[in-house]
This record gives C-alpha cells, structure tokens and sequence, in this order.
C-alpha cells in the first residue's frame, strides 16, 4: 500500500490582487489580464 500524504498540494493557486484573477499553475508571475501582482493563495487551511 502506498502511504500519501494528504498535506501536500499538488497545486498552487495564484490570485491577482488587482482584478481578482484566479488560477492554479505552479508559477504566476503576473496577471494575464491586467497584468498585476499576483500571490501564491493556499488552498488549505490558514
Ligand atoms: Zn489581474
């Protein structure tokens, strides 16, 4: 049986702190549609 480990995201989500824009890639560095900041959002819990 093989043991995984439910803590480790296979994920990331990238959010636009201009627009609001979402996406879950590995790497965001800017936003596709204003072209603004973006931030690593974790899916799990704070
Ligand atoms: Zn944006």
């Amino acid at each position: 049986m093989v043991y995984s480990d439910p803590y480790t995201p296979t994920r990331s989500y990238y959010e636009c702190l201009d627009c609001g824009y979402r996406e879950a890639t590995e790497s965001l560095r800017s936003c596709p549609d204003c072209d603004g900041a973006t931030r690593n959002i974790a899916v799990g819990r704070e």
